[in-house]
């Protein structure tokens, strides 16, 4: 997804989509990666028709996106403090949103 792209989404949808986003960097968990060569770029979303897919940038590989749990709670979880690894997170949360927010743009509601 590009800027103008994201721009058109709708509130929930970008909240949703940053989540995607620093979900499939932060190394946490495994990323969900391309179904023909795991060593292409993390997959992507793609927004079309209402609803999102996910995509691969280095080829044609698509597939269908079952929105899981993470999408929502990647934020909290980084928020909470029950995790030995939470503070390397912390930083890395920290310098992805940064990145994310230099790259689609900052929402001040988002960021407050
Ligand atoms: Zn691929």
């Amino acid at each position: 997804m590009n800027k103008s792209e994201y721009q058109k989404l709708s509130q929930n949808d970008k909240r949703y989509y940053r989540n995607f986003y620093i979900y499939q960097r932060l190394g946490r968990m495994h990323p969900l990666t391309c179904g023909n060569d795991s060593n292409h770029e993390v997959l992507d979303l793609e927004f079309e028709n209402g609803e999102f897919k996910l995509k691969c940038i280095d080829c044609e590989y698509s597939q269908e996106f079952v929105a899981p749990f993470f999408c929502f709670t990647i934020k909290e979880q980084n928020e909470s403090n029950n995790d030995m690894f939470s503070v390397i997170y912390k930083e890395r949360y920290k310098t992805l949103l940064e990145e994310f927010n230099k790259k689609f743009g900052t929402d001040n509601e988002e960021n407050s």
